[in-house]
């Protein structure tokens, strides 16, 4: 037991120092690293230098210190460390990207597929793209690839590595699908899932817009509506790692069928599949599936709307009503700091944005309004595999052993005269 707590109480130590590191603006200090984390001087230098041992830190420039005597060198991530492969599967696309240790984005490849698709095909198609990115990157040594991260759209247990429901996997018989372990012993390497908006919420906490604010929420409006929710500076995830799927709310008994199986979830209303099917109702668009995918047909309905079109505006109105009142009441939960809207192409975004502010303020508590800012853009599917590879990044920073075991590899690696080209 207290062997345990001796492991448990170094793992945690070692994320903090490599966390506070990590997402520092410039190289720090060892004193920097005591007063950010509260750790001892010697516990700083004791961590520090097996961190430096390990290869996963390394020293950078040095500066003057205040007294005569030693100058003090500064610490950072060590790029070349190891590598993660993160991994973003979409309804007609998948992307993946490889990161260095610092998080850089080294590679970086979009692949289209169809889905739905069975339990089966899925581990085949994601193991493919897995391995074929490892075969395919001059620069990566295998060894040094430390773990995959996969971001999933839909209900997943990220605890257990299992997807509940997903609209990328067709219907199958109920049971959940444990795509984490069925990955990890076809890759060889080790697999993390996670919902999709959960990882965007990461990248954006770590490299994005939110400014390392403690407390944001993220939506995500694209084929679906996802949520992903950071709370005090970390993903809430909740008791069954279910939490922050809000975009299911349900706003209506008995209302419009939604993928997930229920019926009257908000995405049911807007995310672009029900914009689309709202086109369609009234006639703007080809009723039937000309071939063209939802996406196209989203982005022409915009089009319509922005020629001016006075039914096809007044879809994008309601879009934004519903999407803004929503948005109001996740405030009202959570008080984030600001609230990022992923919101699809800039054209529809521009037709919504005006009634997704003005419901977003009507649906607030009033100490809330006017302090709660919303930023909408988009990026592109590379920002949410970049997401997914930094959940790789904080496995490792969490796992001592995940540590030791990239830190072997690099010594055989480098025995063997081959280092990961930078
Ligand atoms: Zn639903």
């Amino acid at each position: 037991m207290a062997r345990l707590q001796s492991r448990q109480i170094s793992q945690l130590h070692q994320y903090q120092v490599l966390h506070m590191v990590r997402l520092a603006t410039a190289p720090v200090s060892r004193a920097e690293i005591g007063e950010s984390t509260g750790l001892s001087q010697p516990a700083v230098s004791a961590l520090t230098r097996r961190l430096l041992d390990s290869g996963a830190l390394k020293e950078a420039g040095a500066r003057p210190s205040s007294g005569i005597g030693r100058r003090e060198r500064e610490l950072e991530i060590d790029p070349d460390f190891a590598w993660v492969m993160g991994v973003k599967l979409s309804m007609d696309h998948y992307t993946v990207t490889l990161t260095d240790f610092a998080g850089q984005v080294r590679h970086s490849h979009e692949v289209r597929w169809t889905s739905p698709m069975s339990h089966k095909a899925l581990v085949r198609e994601v193991t493919q793209a897995i391995q074929s990115c490892m075969k395919s990157d001059s620069g990566l040594a295998r060894s040094r690839l430390a773990g995959v991260g996969v971001a999933v759209p839909g209900f997943v247990d990220s605890h257990q590595g299992e997807v509940l429901w997903s609209p990328v996997l067709q219907p199958g018989d109920g049971k959940p699908l444990a795509l984490a372990e069925a990955l990890t012993s076809r890759v060889g390497v080790e697999v993390f899932i996670e919902n999709d908006a959960n990882m965007l919420a990461l990248a954006d906490m770590w490299y994005g817009r939110s400014g390392r604010a403690a407390n944001v929420a993220l939506v995500t409006l694209e084929h679906g509506l996802g949520l992903g929710l950071v709370v005090n500076g970390e993903l809430y995830r909740g008791h069954s790692g279910l939490a922050a799927e809000l975009g299911h709310l349900q706003i209506e008994v008995d209302g419009r069928p939604c993928r997930c199986g229920k019926r009257g979830c908000l995405e049911a209303y807007v995310a672009h599949y029900a914009v689309v099917a709202a086109g369609q109702d009234a006639g703007l668009l080809p009723s039937e599936d000309d071939g063209g995918t939802t996406e196209q047909a989203y982005f022409e309905l915009a089009q319509l709307a922005k020629k001016g079109n006075r039914q096809a505006r007044a879809i994008f109105e309601r879009q934004g009503r519903l999407l803004g009142q929503w948005i109001g009441n996740v405030v009202n939960l959570m008080s984030p700091q600001l609230v990022l809207l992923d919101g699809g192409p800039a054209l529809a975004s521009d037709l919504f944005a005006p009634s997704v502010k003005h419901a977003m303020e009507q649906a607030m508590a009033i100490p809330h309004r006017g302090k709660v800012p919303l930023i909408i853009d988009h990026q592109g599917d590379e920002v949410w595999a970049r997401g997914a590879a930094s959940l790789v990044l904080q496995r490792v920073d969490e796992s001592t052993e995940i540590m030791a075991s990239v830190s072997r590899h690099g010594v055989d690696t480098e025995a063997g005269g081959k280092r990961p080209e930078p």
